[in-house]
């Protein structure tokens, strides 16, 4: 049992997803940022950030509204999504975060292929988790990192994210234990 006061990171599924996924981004979650998370979508219907003549959904908007209906007992929140996210400037994202903000995103549609979000080979868990973790470390802070093998390595495409592993390198890692002191949380 997790107590009203006790800060959490917020899982916030869009749709149906499998559960192993959710474990998976869980449990990696905890042994990254050492939080505990707890699993509610707070946030079903994207249609508002829909851009139809893109087809695609705009990931800013998206985190707006998360970071607007996240509990108070938050700290942080990440919804997973399965549609086709995009920036502006971009013709797709993986994923976006609040840089030192509440909310990220992060969406399986790419690292999935298109495929339901209930239907996930383990190869393709890694990436989404990758990526998972990539985004939350931007909302503790963290930049995206010239070493290649960083999870805070910015990722063109599906070979970039295989080749980054799930740990963050010796300098992110201080810059986020030193993050998460300053916000006192412990
Ligand atoms: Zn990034
Ligand atoms: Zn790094």
């Amino acid at each position: 049992m997790t107590s009203q006061s006790e800060h959490i990171i917020l899982i916030s599924p869009v749709g149906d997803l499998s559960a192993e996924l959710i474990e998976a981004i869980a449990g990696e979650i905890k042994r990254v940022f050492g939080f505990s998370t707890e699993t509610e979508s707070v946030l079903q219907d994207l249609a508002f950030a829909l851009d139809q003549n893109r087809n695609q959904y705009h990931s800013t908007l998206i985190l707006d509204q998360l970071a607007a209906k996240s509990p108070g007992r938050a700290i942080r929140v990440i919804a997973i999504a399965q549609v086709d996210l995009f920036i502006p400037i971009l013709t797709h994202v993986y994923g976006e975060a609040q840089l030192g903000g509440t909310a990220c995103i992060v969406s399986t549609y790419r690292l999935n292929k298109g495929r339901s979000g209930m239907n996930i080979s383990p190869k393709y868990i890694g990436r989404i988790v990758k990526e998972a973790i990539h985004e939350l470390g931007h909302t503790f802070k963290l930049r995206h990192c010239p070493e290649h093998t960083c999870i805070m390595h910015y990722c063109r495409n599906e070979e970039d994210v295989d080749r980054k592993s799930d740990q963050l390198c010796r300098y992110c890692k201080v810059m986020l234990e030193d993050e998460i002191k300053r916000m006192k949380v412990f």
